[in-house]
């Protein structure tokens, strides 16, 4: 019998954390394993398959949560390939990623292993310097570029005017082409080809039980904010792939997006992959008045980037979401308001979460029934031990208040956080009152690998001069602790 291999032009991979990850025995899959895709990477597999090519997506952790004895290496045995695109987006990939190139590449020698995504592209240099396997990366936003990139292979022709590409030529130098491709509309991209990625229902199903959401729904690219620990903030996009502005896309464009998904997938819910603030209102208004004419049986959450968020946006996310599976969530990460005016100062003077405003947000997911999360941590720069204490009793305040009924909605929420390379506080520590732990990608990828999963995010890369890192994990637990009842009482449960 004569066996063929299916072919493609280009197998996108999304990597694990670790790839044989610990989860002890009969031990659920927990939310540090990372299964979402980032949000390009439909939109890039979509625009190669139009351009003729032969595209394939796998989610290495969702094979792997589906088939514990799932190997990749018994996958790649049955296709063959040019072009292997790796997403290593966010940070804790920054070892999954490199395993998987170098399985990838024993099983297809001759295969090319191209990375991208903001922390590979952050990095270039350095993975290009250290691993071998991998043979180029794409910086910054990726779909012309790689359709160019795949194109270029196929043809064997020079990579040199392959925009955004960092690469190592046939004498193994290395090369790095200028940073010219930004996207300026995102309206001829579609987000939603999901037959091309391998057990798409199972990706939804679970990203739900092990994430808390289904899918992250594409509203735009950039942001106008520089929060401290962010690296998709303005100034860091703008390093990382020369996007000078926000872009967003046009309403009915995503109207298409959630019929397409709601069509497909049985889903409870859409997380908006954008935030409210004031430039944006009206956008969303006008998202929220087209998606009631519809009749989606669907919840949305939705993230407030800046306040004010005023009372007729809660009634118009009232009107638009059932009660069951919405929220809107708030990150002041702190109550502190010396410590959001010292960060204003710093890098972002629309850092600013003032009490009353906190309070009327409060209000109003009463007065709404609508769940609303506000996001605190510990180790946040310049707080010190008396701003922790006050946002403890914040906290337990709100928990005593609206934590034991199911019929106020506010949840404290929080977990320790990492510096995300490009960020404000990553590109310049000292200002912050903060110092790094790690300081190469090789370090980073080691760090990764030794970092076991946990439900409870431990992946702190950094210390502050009133918390070590241990204190910032502890204090964090604890504050966790104290306020799960709310947790545990709002949002999912309930109904109109
Ligand atoms: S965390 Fe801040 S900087 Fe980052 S995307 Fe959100 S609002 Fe923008």
């Amino acid at each position: 019998m004569v066996f063929y291999l299916k072919k493609y032009d280009l197998l996108l991979i999304h990597p694990p954390r670790v790839l044989r990850p610990d989860y002890r025995k009969n031990a659920k899959f927990i939310r540090g394993t990372f299964l979402f895709l980032p949000m390009g990477v439909f939109a890039i597999a979509d625009l190669l398959e139009k351009e003729g090519f032969g595209v394939k997506i796998l989610n290495y952790p969702l094979e792997q949560y589906l088939n514990r004895n799932w190997k990749l290496t018994n996958f790649l045995k049955n296709i063959d390939f040019k072009v292997c695109g790796l997403d290593l987006h966010w940070i804790h990939n920054a070892h999954g990623a490199i395993e998987v190139a170098k399985i990838v590449k024993k099983a297809n020698p001759n295969s090319k292993v191209v990375l991208g995504g903001y922390s590979a592209s952050y990095y270039h240099y350095q993975i290009l310097k250290y691993y071998e396997d991998i043979d180029a990366i794409i910086r910054g936003e990726g779909e012309i570029p790689l359709l160019k990139y795949v194109q270029c292979i196929k043809k064997n022709q020079s990579l040199e005017n392959v925009p955004n590409l960092s690469y190592r030529d046939s004498s193994k130098h290395i090369k790095i082409n200028s940073l010219t491709y930004t996207a300026k509309t995102l309206d001829n991209l579609n987000f939603t080809n999901f037959s091309l990625l391998e057990n798409a229902k199972q990706y939804f199903e679970s990203s739900r039980q092990m994430m808390g959401i289904s899918f992250n729904l594409p509203i735009g690219r950039g942001c106008p904010f520089n929060c401290p620990y962010c690296g998709g903030g303005q100034r860091a996009q703008k390093i990382l792939s020369g996007r000078e502005n926000v872009i967003l896309r046009k309403p009915e464009k995503i109207i298409d997006d959630i019929s397409s998904i709601s069509n497909n997938f049985k889903i409870p819910s859409i997380f908006f992959g954008h935030g409210t603030y004031p430039a944006t209102l009206k956008y969303w208004k006008r998202l929220f008045g087209l998606i009631q004419k519809e009749d989606f049986d669907i919840g949305g959450d939705l993230e407030i980037w800046r306040l004010p968020f005023p009372k007729d946006m809660w009634n118009a996310f009232y009107k638009t979401f059932p009660r069951r599976y919405s929220s809107l969530s708030i990150s002041p990460r702190t109550m502190s308001s010396r410590v959001h005016q010292k960060i204003a100062k710093l890098c972002d003077p629309t850092f600013n979460f003032p009490k009353k405003q906190i309070n009327d947000l409060i209000k109003n997911a009463n007065l709404y029934r609508r769940t609303l999360r506000i996001w605190l941590t510990v180790g946040f720069p310049f707080q010190t031990h008396l701003d922790i204490q006050k946002d403890f009793i914040f906290a337990l305040k709100c928990q005593l208040k609206y934590g034991k009924s199911s019929s106020k909605p506010i949840t404290i929420m929080n977990e320790p956080y990492h510096v995300f390379p490009g960020s404000p506080a990553h590109e310049s520590p000292e200002k912050f009152g903060l110092k790094l732990t790690l300081n190469s990608f090789p370090q980073i990828s080691e760090f990764f690998k030794r970092t076991k999963i946990s439900f409870f995010y431990n992946a702190i890369n950094y210390e502050t001069s009133n918390f070590s890192k241990m204190s910032i994990r502890n204090a964090n637990m604890l504050l966790f602790l104290s306020t799960i009842l709310t947790s545990l009482t709002t949002g999912s449960n309930l109904s109109d």
